[in-house]
């Protein structure tokens, strides 16, 4: 079975051709760099998504604060992490690089906000 995908790690978006056999990948053509091969393997086997999005705050300088995934998610968990950034409100103060959420979706990823925000 072959499967086409874009890499997206550099501006050349090479188009690689991806071979699996019994779930396993063979063979990976159309990258013009090692990185590209990495990327399809990853892609292909257990694709993940950084989250990036900001969370209600009250009672600080700013009223949405912006928040990211420690790490890249599971592609399958993205929504529902999103469901959980959602409903979280921040009412304390934190430095850029605080955790706000220990595990998103039960993959054992945190959430960490991107900026500080003090208490008006
Ligand atoms: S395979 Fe290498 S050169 Fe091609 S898009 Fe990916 S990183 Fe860039």
């Amino acid at each position: 079975m072959q499967n086409k995908l874009t890499c997206i790690i550099c501006p050349n978006s090479c188009v690689l051709t991806v071979e699996l056999a019994d779930g396993a990948v063979r063979k990976i053509s159309g990258n013009k760099c090692p990185r590209g091969l990495q990327y399809g393997k990853q892609e292909i086997l257990d694709p993940r998504r950084w989250l990036t999005s900001s969370v209600a705050a009250y009672g600080l300088e700013l009223t949405m604060v912006p928040v990211k995934s420690a790490r890249p998610l599971p592609k399958d968990k993205l929504l529902p992490a999103m469901e959980q950034v959602r409903k979280y409100r921040l009412g304390r103060p934190v430095r850029a690089g605080a955790t706000l959420l220990a595990d998103l979706a039960g993959t054992g990823i945190a959430l960490i906000a991107t900026r500080d925000a003090k208490q008006i």
